[in-house]
């Protein structure tokens, strides 16, 4: 299967409000064009140091979501051009988006990352975190970040009935913060959740932006997660 097949294969089963971040990770550039010849322009990257080479040699109007655990002295790196960071876990985090944004004389667009996998190692925030994060009065002077909404990973398991329960936690976890924080915010809007091989029950829990590499670039010789 070529990528152009797999990626109609995947944008047949999306509903059209559903936005695709193909995740590009490991995977060469000229494979990135193919997919963007058949129209695709969001791509996802969890490497900085990955991302802003194939920034620098792939064309300007790519949208480049940073999909992974972004630690701050990196911001500076993507600041530029980066279309959406979606992994923020911390206010020291997003302090620093915001100050690089303000260099760029730009808004950075954000998702709050939310623990919901049964796993130690993935990385996120709970309620309590993100709530003492809306509050703070560092959050309310901020003027170059966008919370546009949420990300989450759920736990490495085929076992779908725990998945579903993890991406309808985030889901509740959104409403909550909508309704509290961004009832008037049109922006506050995604949630992104779902990849490979769980999108389809991310999807029925009301996902609105699915991550999805192998399925469409094939399996990576690689597969750190973060
Ligand atoms: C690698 C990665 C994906 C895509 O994983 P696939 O299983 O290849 O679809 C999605 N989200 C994040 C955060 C990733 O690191």
């Amino acid at each position: 299967m070529s990528v152009n097949e797999n990626l109609q294969k995947v944008l047949d089963t999306l509903p059209s409000h559903v936005k695709l971040v193909a995740v590009s990770k490991t995977k060469p550039e000229a494979m990135i064009m193919e997919a963007y010849q058949f129209g695709q322009r969001l791509f996802g990257e969890n490497k900085v140091q990955e991302l802003m080479a194939k920034q620098l040699a792939l064309p300007a109007d790519i949208e480049w979501h940073f999909i992974g655990h972004l630690q701050s002295n990196k911001v500076k790196y993507i600041a530029p051009f980066v279309a959406m960071i979606h992994a923020v876990d911390s206010l020291k985090l997003l302090k620093t988006i915001d100050r690089e944004g303000a260099k760029n004389h730009r808004v950075i667009n954000c998702l709050l990352q939310f623990y919901i996998a049964d796993e130690e190692t993935k990385f996120g925030l709970n309620m309590e975190e993100a709530i003492a994060l809306l509050e703070s009065a560092d959050y309310a002077s901020m003027k170059h970040v966008r919370l546009c909404g949420v990300m989450g990973m759920a736990t490495f398991t085929s076992n779908s009935e725990q998945l579903s329960h993890e991406f309808k936690t985030l889901n509740n976890i959104f409403q909550e913060l909508k309704n509290r924080y961004f009832h008037e915010d049109q922006f506050f809007s995604e949630i992104s959740m779902g990849m490979s091989d769980d999108y389809l029950i991310a999807l029925a829990q009301g996902s609105t932006m699915v991550r999805i590499g192998s399925t469409i670039f094939g399996e990576r010789k690689y597969n750190h997660s973060t």
